[in-house]
């Protein structure tokens, strides 16, 4: 899944070709102000939920007293976690399907399990919980020592990363040879253990799924401390639950998208899918526990309405362009599917979802993160990061995919520019 680590600034060579070379004293200096502070400010985010009632406060060196070090504990579920994933990863059946052409040799195969891992995962989960093996809540009490190990553990794996593609990488001319860089943006494409593949498995596995194991240890914490699971609780851990499941269902997609296509595994995706995904995209979930309001009908209405509309748009345009990349024949929207054809060979559909805005999929995404936002309520700024973070990263995503695809595809990008003027909400923007 792509992270906000996806992102980094034009110029720290987020374009996937000439931009990657372009290394300057500035983008140095501020990549490793992002290595340190992109992970303080995570640990901001936990000391407001957890001592300041998710309201936020001026960040103090006091904060230091109470930084939260690994336990056994934490060191157990972490471990224990990876493990269990990557097992699932290489035993658990699905289909082998082929990625996309490489530059430099035939394209990789990847097992498609995630389904199977994931109703797994929680069948697993569920029957350990009913054993009482261990208690739903754990999670939620030792959240600040899982970050710190879940932090310790990736800054590790970043710099085995980093040798790992200096040592077996093949496509040399996206390395920098500047540490700093390289170590963020990664120094290998698909960095593999024989046929596990490194990159796809950080995506979509640890993290995505401990969001949603996490959420529900909020949930449980609730319900240990006020006997009840509140309506916003139960709507964000399902909304979040749905998201993810809708995400494996959906797998294959994943071998299209930028991050697996173009982008070196590094600190910047690896930290962003291990530590950002699961204790950041919780937040909500996090705050909930000690805000037990409830919501007017209408409110509840309105919520699971704007979720809904923004799910049908988000996953109605990924699929379709998923399909009509597959059969430019199939109809769109019962109708013949209108495209242009690039002088390069590929087609930019204009019709269906992708013909009112060049990506409708962000702004279904972004309506869907609204509403997980609203049912916090407004006393607190805090739970709004995620839209606020989640819209400056799309709103930035676009604007680099807009400039990759005008290089791509020249003349007939400004053709379907001009066919379809809105870049992400119809009418707008
Ligand atoms: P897209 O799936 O929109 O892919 C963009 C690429 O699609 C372009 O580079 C181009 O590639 C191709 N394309 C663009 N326009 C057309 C067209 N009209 N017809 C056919 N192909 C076209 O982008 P992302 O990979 O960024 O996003 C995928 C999903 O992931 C989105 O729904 C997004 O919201 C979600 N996402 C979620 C995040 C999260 O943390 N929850 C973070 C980031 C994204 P080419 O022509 O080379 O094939």
């Amino acid at each position: 899944m792509n992270t906000i680590a996806s992102e980094p600034p034009e110029a720290l060579g987020g374009t996937p070709t000439s931009a990657r070379t372009t290394v300057t004293p500035a983008n140095v200096a501020l990549t490793f102000v992002m290595l340190l502070t992109l992970p303080l400010f995570v640990y901001y985010l936990w000391y407001c939920l957890e001592f300041n009632r998710g309201q936020l406060m001026l960040p103090s060196v006091a904060m230091l007293e109470r930084f939260p070090l690994p336990t056994a504990g934490s060191v157990a579920i972490v471990a224990g976690w990876l493990a269990f994933q990557g097992l699932l990863q290489i035993v658990a059946p699905g289909k082998w399907i082929e990625g996309t052409p490489l530059p430099d040799g035939p394209p990789l195969k990847y097992k498609m399990n995630g389904w199977f891992a994931w109703w797994f995962t929680w069948a697993a989960l569920a029957a350990g919980a009913a054993l009482r093996f261990y208690s739903p809540v754990t999670l939620a009490d030792q959240f600040g020592a899982l970050l710190t190990t879940a932090n310790i553990f990736t800054y590790l794996f970043c710099i085995y990363l980093y040798w790992h593609g200096k040592r077996f990488g093949t496509q040399h001319e996206r390395i920098t040879n500047n540490t700093v860089y390289d170590f963020w943006l990664g120094t290998a494409l698909n960095p593999r253990l024989g046929g596990f593949d490194l990159k796809l498995f950080c995506e979509a596995r640890p993290g995505l799924i401990a969001w949603v194991v996490l959420d529900l240890a909020f949930a449980a914490k609730q319900y240990q401390l006020h006997g009840f699971v509140s309506v916003p609780m139960l709507l964000v851990c399902t909304f979040h639950f749905w998201y993810v499941a809708d995400y494996y269902l959906h797998e294959e997609a994943i071998l299209t998208t930028w991050d697996i296509k173009y982008e070196n595994f590094g600190w910047m995706l690896c930290w962003g899918d291990l530590v950002w995904v699961p204790f950041t995209y919780t937040i909500q979930a996090y705050y909930l526990v000690e805000h037990t309001h409830d919501l007017p009908w209408w409110g509840t209405v309105g919520i699971i309405a704007l979720n809904v509309v923004g799910y049908i748009i988000f996953r109605g345009a990924n699929i379709q362009k998923h399909r009509f990349r597959k059969n430019p024949e199939r109809p769109v929207w019962g109708q013949r599917a209108e495209y242009i054809e690039t002088s390069r060979g590929s087609l930019l559909l204009t019709s269906g979802w992708w013909g009112l805005s060049r990506h409708m999929n962000y702004f279904g995404d972004l309506l869907m993160g609204l509403a997980w936002c609203l049912l916090c309520g407004f006393e607190s700024h805090l739970p709004y990061f995620y839209i606020v973070y989640f819209t400056i990263l799309l709103v930035h995503r676009e604007r680099r995919d807009h400039d990759m695809c005008a290089v791509r595809y020249g003349t007939d990008w400004a053709l379907y520019c001009a066919k379809v003027r809105h870049r992400i909400v119809p009418g707008v923007y």
